[in-house]
């Protein structure tokens, strides 16, 4: 056997001993997660042996160096882990903004030291970050940002406000982009790591369309910052932000890779009796194996160092645009009866709340809109976008 059908052999031999069946049920929504934190909540006691048993492996983070919590896997190898853990339906271990978007970027701009410290943290889910990006007024055009962080001496004194923090109130840290020179609309953002238990950090829950509230209203009031949590140079803040953003569309796209026939098997006589409905299904399968086969590419190339940096925002749109149309078939083949909303019968109406918030996905990370006219402007080479 070669080494990689070695490491096959090995990594599913390991799966299949210490992932717990629990595990390998699918997610019901984003609550039934695990999320790590200072103060972590478990569902069941299998969910903290899993998170635990992966940590101790590195394979939180497969791809990581090891000294900074990973297992040093090879691109290969990462996907082999990835393959095996599918085909037998292994839960993540962890969810985690650490590892979907401050570690790539820690792992790129953080200095040693930043690295062993707040890498080793994300991947055994000891901290749970939160990202704060956007502020009423600033989204799309986020470089118009205005909280400020005045300078003082061995730290900054950060005031103004953030909105759609997702998890704001839960998270134990956040990586926040502050206004440190008012001169300079681009070069004159930093990239600032700080605790939410700072004195002057305040959060205000928003609610969704469906219902839930995963994201608040952040304010600082003078909040102190010791000037060594900035990651790298100080007003060159948007160009980790900007890396950052290309993980987390990456991140976001992957709402798009459903099980196959997952709308056809939640509505199995529905199915059976409609053909347009039936179609448009398979239409939907087809979609998604395309939708996969683009992703795999585009790691691949990625991590090869042949990839396009606009990529994630292809990724970002095909995949949330394709899940948005998931779930709407859902509602469609569920007829009046998917609309339920507060019975038991419906699970407190999971197909409909799914459903708007699947919504969101064409907004969060950058919209559908936005992620266009970045594929026309660095892709395309289209004029004028
Ligand atoms: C569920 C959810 C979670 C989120 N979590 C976070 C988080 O954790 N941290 C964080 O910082 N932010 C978060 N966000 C905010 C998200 O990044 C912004 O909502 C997004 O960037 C859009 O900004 P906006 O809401 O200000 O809309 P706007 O920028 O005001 O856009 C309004 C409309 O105008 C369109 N538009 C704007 N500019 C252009 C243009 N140049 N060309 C064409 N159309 C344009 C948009 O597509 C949109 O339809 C979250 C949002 C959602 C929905």
């Amino acid at each position: 056997m070669s080494d990689l059908e070695n490491f096959r052999a090995e990594t599913r031999a390991w799966l299949e001993a210490n992932c717990p069946p629990e595990m390998r049920e699918p997610l019901k929504d984003e609550s039934d997660a695990c999320w790590g934190g200072r103060n972590p909540t478990f569902k069941n006691e299998a969910q903290k042996i899993w998170m635990d048993r992966m940590a101790e492996k590195g394979w939180t983070v497969p791809d990581w160096p090891k000294p900074y919590g990973g297992a040093g896997l090879s691109p290969a190898e990462s996907k082999i882990l990835r393959e095996e853990m599918a085909k037998l339906g292994c839960r993540s271990p962890l969810s985690s903004f650490g590892i979907w978007m401050l570690g790539p970027a820690l792992l790129k701009f953080g200095t040693e030291e930043q690295k062993v410290h707040y890498l080793n943290q994300i991947a055994r889910g000891e901290i749970r970050w939160c990202q704060g990006y956007s502020e009423p007024g600033s989204g799309s055009d986020l470089v118009s940002l205005q909280t400020f962080g005045e300078d003082k001496g061995d730290h900054w004194i950060v005031n103004g406000q953030k909105i759609w923090t997702s998890y704001a109130d839960k998270a134990d840290w956040i990586f926040c982009l502050v206004r440190t020179d008012k001169n300079d609309k681009y070069k004159g953002i930093s990239f600032l790591l700080f605790d939410m238990a700072s004195e002057g950090v305040s959060t205000k829950p928003i609610k969704l369309i469906s219902g839930n509230s995963p994201f608040c209203e952040t304010f600082f009031d003078n909040v102190k910052v010791p000037k060594h949590q900035i990651v790298g140079e100080l007003n060159r803040g948007w160009d980790v932000a900007k890396y950052l953003l290309g993980h987390e569309r990456e991140m976001i796209s992957g709402a798009g890779n459903a099980p196959m026939g997952s709308v056809g098997a939640m509505h199995k006589d529905l199915m059976a009796e409609d053909p347009l409905l039936r179609g448009d299904m398979a239409k939907l399968d087809v979609d998604t194996l395309a939708f996969r086969a683009m992703g795999e590419k585009f790691i691949d190339e990625m991590k090869a160092g042949k990839g396009h940096p606009a990529q994630p925002n292809m990724m970002k749109y095909f995949g949330t645009e394709l899940n948005k149309r998931r779930h709407e078939l859902v509602m469609a083949a569920g007829g009046s009866d998917a609309l339920e909303w507060e019975s038991e019968a419906s699970k407190g109406g999971a197909k409909p709340r799914a459903w708007l918030r699947t919504k969101a996905n064409s907004i969060e990370g950058g919209t559908s809109e936005v992620m266009l006219n970045v594929v026309a402007k660095r892709i395309l080479d289209l004029p004028g976008a």
